[in-house]
């Protein structure tokens, strides 16, 4: 048994928990992770990679569709014009399941090439920091919990895993659904709703508030709603889901007002509740808050000492770029290396809808509710040269600088590929670039790049 005293034992093997091994194995400590489900976690083996991966089907899917614009015709073996083309779900899923179990093959791949051990069971927080799994008692200097977090249902809205799903539920389905009903209009609703839109299914959005996408920038989320519409989707706002429930072939989502919407299928995308049920925080001295979520400081700190937390089981910002930066912030500061403390601030992060919306830095919401002054720009895509060519109508971009200095401290981007786009914006606002420093870079002609740079020139100031 090693008795140093670097000993590392990381509960989750998700991106929070297997980035922070890399880098404490880097740093030469002697590192154990425990899983229950598989490393990549749920990221990769049920939420970020097998979306993103449906995702990809259905962008392709969308754009051999509108193909008809850029003069592609598609005609049958006959040669006659074929009016339709179709998704095959079951191998569409075949993919997506393979290709996020090769994922989680190759971190585990990597994990072993860095000296890492690998416990597979649940994991517990015991007394002196100790962690027990089954019968073994694993003894540590410090421990890290990422343990994440799992969809939220209602005890009215249970899933059933065949007509009610949730979001780790859906490459289940091997036939294509006749009616889609997706209940939640956050990021998750969102994707799922815009990715089986595009994949030719009829989709019903259930959201309970004004407008899609409450929490992203107003300006994008009314072009994605309206652009969704435009498509065929059908978006009920301001209408709070009730229940759901299913007889035979039909799902039916009843509404607090009383309608009623049905279905052939029904995801449920109600947000997450963390992994922190029974893992023994209150016993080892881990706060929590009033959602179960641990509390950390910026450099991943729990309440107890020796004990860090990162990604979604602590709530701070959850996607799998930061649940990954927690990680490695905390084993950075516990081994005494370099380390600068959590920003949020400069955190991109994208909603892959078509068209995409992605976002870093202050947000209009900030500037209009006074949080910090900043002067905006925004510059429609309709304009931009590469575009047209495209037949890229919808989309922009948005800048806010500080009004004195002109540094670039935020941007939006919706669009085709923001996700892509957005990341020179990202580099301007984490090295306080000004708008004038952007413009004067090269941007390629013809380009959408080009439009995040004119987008700079209109705010120089004479
Ligand atoms: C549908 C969907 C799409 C998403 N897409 C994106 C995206 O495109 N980009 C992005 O940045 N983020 C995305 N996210 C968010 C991202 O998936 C999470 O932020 C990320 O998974 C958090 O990583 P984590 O390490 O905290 O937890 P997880 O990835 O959930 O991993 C935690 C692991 O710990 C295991 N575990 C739990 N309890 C125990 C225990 N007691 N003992 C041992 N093991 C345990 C779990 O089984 C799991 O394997 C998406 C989320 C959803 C729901």
């Amino acid at each position: 048994m090693p008795t140093s005293s670097n000993r590392v034992v990381i509960i989750g093997g998700g991106p929070g928990g297997y980035e922070a091994a890399h880098v404490a194995a880097q740093l030469g400590a002697d590192v154990t992770v425990v899983d229950s489900d598989g490393v990549g976690g749920s990221a990769v083996l049920t939420d970020c990679v097998p979306s993103k991966t449906l995702i990809a089907t259905a962008e392709l899917m969308a754009e051999v569709t509108n193909s008809a614009e850029l003069g592609i015709d598609f005609t049958d073996h006959e040669g006659d014009t074929a009016a339709t083309i179709r998704v095959d779900l079951a191998k569409v899923n075949t993919r997506v399941k393979q290709l996020a179990s090769d994922q989680s093959a190759d971190i585990a791949a990597r994990l072993e090439r860095d000296g890492v051990r690998v416990v597979k069971g649940r994991g517990r927080l015991g007394p002196d920091l100790t962690v027990t799994v089954g019968d073994e008692t694993l003894q540590a200097d410090s421990i890290l919990v990422s343990t994440g977090a799992a969809p939220r249902t209602l005890p009215s809205a249970q899933p059933d895993g065949e007509r009610i799903l949730t979001w780790e539920q859906v490459y289940d389905l091997t036939e294509v659904p006749e009616r889609l009903i997706v209940v939640g209009s956050g990021v998750t609703g969102l994707e799922f709703a815009s990715a089986y839109l595009a994949l030719g299914i009829p989709v019903t959005l259930v959201s309970s508030r004004d407008r899609v996408l409450p929490g992203e920038d107003a300006d994008a989320s009314a072009v994605l709603e309206e652009v969704s519409i435009r498509r065929g989707m059908e978006v009920l706002g301001r209408s709070r889901m009730e229940s759901v429930t299913r007889e035979g072939d039909v799902v039916t989502v009843r509404l607090t007002d009383g309608r009623e919407v049905t279905g052939s299928h029904c995801i449920l995308a109600l947000g997450s509740v963390p992994n922190t049920a029974d893992l023994g925080l209150e016993e080892a001295g881990v706060a929590t808050d009033e959602g179960g979520f641990i509390k950390v400081d910026r450099v991943s700190r729990t309440s107890a000492r020796g004990v860090y937390a990162a990604g979604d089981c602590t709530g701070v910002l959850m996607l799998a770029s930061v649940a990954a930066m927690q990680g490695r912030i905390a084993m950075w500061h516990f081994l005494g290396d370099a380390v600068a403390p959590l920003d949020l601030k400069k955190v991109s992060s994208n909603v892959f809808t078509a068209p995409e919306i992605a976002t870093v830095g202050w947000s209009q919401q900030a500037v209009d509710a006074g949080e910090i002054k900043a002067d905006v720009v925004m510059l429609p895509l309709a304009g931009n040269a590469r575009a047209k060519m495209q037949g890229v109508r919808d989309g922009f971009v948005k800048l806010f600088i500080r009004p004195g200095t002109g540094i670039i401290v935020g941007g939006v981007v919706v669009g085709p590929r923001a996700s892509e786009l957005i990341h020179v914006v990202s580099l301007a606002v984490a090295e306080s670039l000004t708008a004038d420093k952007l413009a004067q870079a090269f941007t390629v002609y013809p380009s959408l790049s080009g439009s995040i740079a004119e987008a700079a020139r209109r705010l120089h100031k004479v």
